[in-house]
């Protein structure tokens, strides 16, 4: 059935479906090849200390530099790899590739506080998860208590027992829990206090007009707040300028990333900022 009026604006839209459909299949294969390939990489953006400048942690960010279509971003290839069964094993290369690498400058003398990586909805739903990230730990040598795993609000809401108790699990090693792009998923303010985590991360979004009267500048002051009474660290992403920086700081915030105080870069390319005289 294809009615005449509305014959062009379908066809349309089910061209488009496939289209969507086939880019999707062809980029998890792809992707599989480029891990296989070991063509992904991985860049790390800083986190600050706000008064003093002092970098107190990275977070690895994921990166594909594809060879025929240029670089993807994470935002549209993550997706894809939860979708085709394959974040598992990017999640392990990832926290594989990190810890090792993290290590590697640990034992050559600097030190930027904790590693972030982040953590999808399929890996905390492997029950082997838990084991894995403490095996990676002993191979790699890196200290439990220098692994932080971001973990999105919406999966930690009205998730599954089990997930809360292998984050439970993991933080009993003395690896932490940030929850990430916090005031987007839906709040689980008073149940935060229950829940197996140590930091929130507020999300960009808010940031954006934190320097300005805006929502978000209010609802960055209620987490602020919220982090205080529950005795959470609490760290702002999405620094983009020094007015949202200073802002923070007067507002209480104490740690923040973003591209004004650091942008992604490969480990080797990392220059801390001069210590304050
Ligand atoms: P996220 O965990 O919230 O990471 C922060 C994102 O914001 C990164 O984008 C980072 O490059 C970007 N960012 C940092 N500072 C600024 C800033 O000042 N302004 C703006 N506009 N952006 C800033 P990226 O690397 O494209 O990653 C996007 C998302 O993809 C991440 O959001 C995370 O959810 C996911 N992702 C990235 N790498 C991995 C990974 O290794 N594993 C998993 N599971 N997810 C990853
Ligand atoms: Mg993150
Ligand atoms: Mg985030
Ligand atoms: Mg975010």
């Amino acid at each position: 059935y294809e009615a005449k009026s509305e014959g062009v604006s379908y066809r349309f839209f089910s061209e488009e479906l496939t289209e969507r459909a086939r880019e999707r299949i062809e980029l998890g294969a792809e992707l599989r090849q480029a891990l296989a390939g070991e063509e992904l990489a991985l860049h790390f953006q800083p986190q600050v200390d706000l008064d003093s400048g002092r970098w107190i942690g990275l977070e690895a960010l994921l990166r594909w530099p594809h060879p025929r279509r240029g670089p993807i971003s994470p935002g549209r290839f993550i997706p894809v790899a939860e979708r085709t069964g394959l974040m598992c094993q990017l999640g392990a290369w990832v926290l594989q590739r990190a810890c090792r690498q993290y290590q590697t400058l640990l034992d050559a003398g600097q030190d930027w506080g904790r590693l972030a990586i982040n953590i999808t909805a399929p890996e905390l739903a492997d029950p082997t998860f838990v084991e894995r990230v403490m095996r990676t730990l002993e191979e790699t040598g890196l200290a439990a208590e220098r692994l932080e795993l971001e973990i999105t609000e919406s999966l930690l809401v009205n998730t599954d027992e089990r997930i809360i108790e292998r984050l439970d699990a993991l933080r009993r090693h003395g690896v932490r829990v940030a929850v990430d792009d916090f005031g987007t998923g839906y709040s689980a303010l008073s149940y935060l206090k229950d829940l197996p985590v140590d930091r929130l991360k507020i999300d960009r979004s808010f940031i954006d007009n934190v320097d300005q009267p805006s929502r978000g500048a209010t609802i960055t002051r209620a987490i602020l707040a919220l982090g205080q009474s529950l005795e959470l660290e609490v760290i702002a992403e999405g620094i983009e300028t020094e007015a949202q920086r200073r802002t923070l700081q007067e507002a209480g915030c104490l740690q923040g990333q973003g591209f004004f105080l650091a942008r992604p870069a490969p480990l080797e390319q990392l220059r801390p900022p001069d210590p304050a005289p």
